[in-house]
Order: structure tokens, then C-alpha cells, then sequence
């Protein structure tokens, strides 16, 4: 498989197919190269919640990147089923956090130009969600937060992807990144060298143990989160709402998924039983009629985690033409498109909206022990 892209990206998950499309889209060839089917991974694994769980707490350097993601999302959901007939279901559902300490914080950060926040007492909490068990504690909602299905926002990428121009790999595992005097022109595959004037590392969990062998030391590893899903009637409740950091989220037609766990796992995703007990006793916590509802399903992924919190976006320390954009740990649905957009105009030597600074791996990143592989 010996062809040339002006760009390969490894990792077909959200991120890697955001920044592919980008790419194609300023007339680049691009190839995307995955060791799997297109995202499968954290990807799908996702809530699809689309901003972060407190948002007031949310470092303030991602919290542009979540703004300019969350505003491109009805846009580019509907190209991609204008395009692809597949429906990522962009919705609008709100969020709600039930007995909630975090009002003022809350409150605060609506003043000063976060979303609209509203605090809720009991009364107005069931009026609102009567299936919900309200908290001796206000319930703070959020009317603007936004959730997509996830799952069908992989496919729609996908194939958008293709639509495009850009040529999907799949089922072809990269052995490493092909670095010959610092420069990187391609990915190593057991099915040959697929070359690339530039490539983008977008390998989520797995995407320190490749730097490591091009003597990049980066410490993104996978922190393991837990998902079990219920069917209910259609509308049991409106909002995602969370209650004591897990989650319910409600599709359209009556699926509620309910998380989340962490837990460094290494690169297992077995689900454990007794995560899934975890999982259906905070569920019930926050609908009590589940308690008599069979839990239909069970998955997990990998998040990429990054010791200080904020994604890797940019170009990588002192390998010529390697870019990354990794660890996006519990935001990369919230996060993508802005990250996508970032790293493109990174890579493209343009201005950014954005300041790169906080993002640049060679600032955050150990040189190349050896640079020449
Ligand atoms: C349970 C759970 C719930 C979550 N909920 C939310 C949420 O509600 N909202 C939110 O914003 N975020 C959420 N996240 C986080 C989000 O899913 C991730 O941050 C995001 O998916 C990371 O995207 P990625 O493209 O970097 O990684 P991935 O989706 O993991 O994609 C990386 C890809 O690289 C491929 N790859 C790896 N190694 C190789 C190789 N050697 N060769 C070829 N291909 C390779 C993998 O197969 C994979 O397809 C959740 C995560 C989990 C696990």
C-alpha cells in the first residue's frame, strides 16, 4: 500500500475525521488510516453530551474552544444529514443537575457571560421533570445545553467523510509513524508505508505509546468510562440531568443512556457487573422507576486523558511535519470541531480565532530522546 496524501491522519475518531474533513474540504488529499471501523471507539462510547457537566468549572482556555464547538453543531449536524441522509439528532434538551451545591458558582458564571442558568426549587424541579426525584438542594437548569446521539454522528461522519474525498482505511492498524532525519512522511502498517507530506496523530488513548516510539514522551493515557442503557417511554423525561457526577440522557425515541464511570484500566474495556450495579443504582437515584426498568445494554471506552487537563493541539516536538490533536478526556464530543478547526489553521500557518499558546504540545512536551528513528 505504497500511495501519497498531502495529509494522512492515524485515528478515525471524532477528532481525526473533523480534521480530515477540514482538510479535504481546502482541496488537500487526504487519507485516514484505522486499525478498526471508523468510530468505534471513545467516539461512539460517548454520552453526547455537548458542553461540559459543570461548565462553570471548566478551565477557561477550553471553555472558547466549547463555545465555538457548541455554535458550529447545528450547522454541520444538518450538512451531514442533508449529505448523508444518517441524523445525528442535534437537540436542544437542556440540562438539569438535581441537588446541586454548585448554585452560586452556577449563577456566576451566567452573570458573567456563560449560558442562561436558571435555579430551580423542589416545586419547580418536578413541575419541570415529575419523573425525576428532586434533592433537599436547589436543581440548576441549564435551558441551552444540547446533546447529539452520538453513535449516529460516527456513521454520518463517516461517510460525510468519504463524501468529501477523503480515502478511509480501515482495518489496518499503524505500527508507528515513519520518521526518517525528523521529518515525518507517513504512517508504518503491516500492509506497507502509507505516505503523507504531513500527518496528524489523532490515535485518542493510544496515541502516547506511538509517540513513545519516535522518543516523544506524552503522557495521554486511557481513563475507562462505563455506559448502560435503558428503553422508557417516550418522554419520561426531557433534559439530561445529573446527579452526583453521573448522568441520564434522554434519545428521542426512548432510549435513556445512563453514566458514567472512570477508572485507569489500562486498555481493557470488559464492563464489570458490578459497574453496571454502580451505574443502575445512580440511575435509580435519579428516576426512581428504573429500579423496576431492565438494564437492555452495557458498553465502555477510553477516554484520553492529559495530566493538566487540556488537549495536546498542534504541531509535535522536534519531529518536522507531525501534528496532534489528543487527549480530550471527557470533552471530545463538546470539543472536536473547534479543536478540528484549530489544529487545520495551525497546520495551514493561518491566524487563529483561538489562542494556540495553551494547546502547543512542544511547550507541554519532552523532546525526542532519539530524533532520528
Ligand atoms: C463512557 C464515555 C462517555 C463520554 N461522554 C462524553 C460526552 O457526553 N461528551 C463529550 O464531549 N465527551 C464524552 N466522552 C469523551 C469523548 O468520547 C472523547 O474525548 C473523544 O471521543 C475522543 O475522541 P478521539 O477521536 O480523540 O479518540 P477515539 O474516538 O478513541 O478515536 C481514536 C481512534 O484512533 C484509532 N487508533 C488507535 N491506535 C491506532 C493505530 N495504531 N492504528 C490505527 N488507528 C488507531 C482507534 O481505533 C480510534 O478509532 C466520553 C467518553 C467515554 C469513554
Amino acid at each position: 500500500m505504497n500511495q501519497t496524501s498531502d495529509v494522512v491522519v492515524l485515528g478515525a475518531g471524532v477528532v481525526g475525521l473533523m480534521s480530515a474533513i477540514h482538510l479535504a474540504r481546502e482541496g488537500l488529499s487526504v487519507t485516514i488510516v484505522e486499525r478498526r471501523a471508523r468510530g468505534r471507539e471513545a467516539s461512539r462510547a460517548a454520552g453526547g453530551i455537548l458542553s461540559s457537566i459543570k461548565p462553570w468549572a471548566l478551565a477557561s482556555e477550553l471553555a472558547a474552544l466549547a463555545a465555538q464547538s457548541e455554535a458550529s453543531y447545528p450547522a454541520l449536524t444538518a450538512e451531514i444529514r442533508d449529505a448523508t441522509g444518517i441524523d445525528p439528532e442535534w437537540r436542544r434538551c437542556g440540562m438539569l443537575l438535581v441537588d446541586s451545591d454548585q448554585a452560586i458558582a452556577a449563577k456566576q458564571w451566567s452573570n458573567a457571560g456563560g449560558q442562561r442558568v436558571e435555579i430551580l426549587d423542589m416545586n419547580a424541579s418536578v413541575t419541570l421533570e415529575p419523573a425525576v426525584q428532586p434533592g433537599s438542594r436547589p436543581a440548576i437548569r441549564l435551558p441551552d445545553a444540547a446533546q447529539i446521539r452520538n453513535p449516529r454522528l460516527m456513521d454520518g461522519l463517516g461517510k460525510f467523510a468519504e463524501l468529501n474525498g477523503v480515502r478511509v482505511v480501515e482495518y489496518v492498524g499503524a505500527c508507528g509513524l515513519f520518521v526518517r532525519n525528523g521529518r515525518c512522511s507517513g504512517v508504518s502498517t503491516d500492509e506497507g508505508l502509507i505516505r503523507g507530506d504531513r500527518v496528524i496523530l489523532s490515535a485518542g488513548a493510544w496515541s502516547g505509546a506511538l509517540l513513545a516510539r519516535v522518543g516523544i514522551s506524552c503522557p495521554v493515557t486511557p481513563i475507562r468510562g462505563q455506559m448502560i442503557w435503558y428503553r422508557v417511554p417516550r418522554g419520561t423525561v426531557e433534559h439530561i440531568v445529573i446527579r452526583d457526577g453521573y448522568y441520564v440522557i434522554p434519545r428521542s425515541d426512548g432510549v435513556l443512556v445512563v453514566g458514567s464511570t472512570a477508572d485507569a484500566a489500562e486498555f481493557s474495556e470488559v464492563t464489570p457487573s458490578e459497574m453496571v450495579r454502580q451505574l443502575h443504582d445512580a440511575a435509580t437515584r435519579i428516576i426512581p422507576q428504573l429500579d423496576r426498568t431492565p438494564v437492555r445494554g452495557q458498553w465502555s471506552g477510553l477516554r484520553p486523558w492529559c495530566p493538566d487537563g487540556l488537549p495536546y493541539i498542534g504541531a509535535a516536538p522536534d519531529v518536522d511535519r507531525l501534528f496532534m490533536c489528543v487527549g480530550h478526556h471527557r470533552n471530545g464530543m463538546a470539543l472536536a470541531p473547534a479543536s478540528a478547526r484549530l489544529l487545520i489553521n495551525i497546520m495551514l500557518g493561518r491566524s487563529t480565532r483561538i489562542d494556540p499558546a495553551p494547546f502547543d504540545p512542544r511547550a507541554r512536551m519532552a523532546a525526542p530522546a532519539v530524533a532520528d528513528l
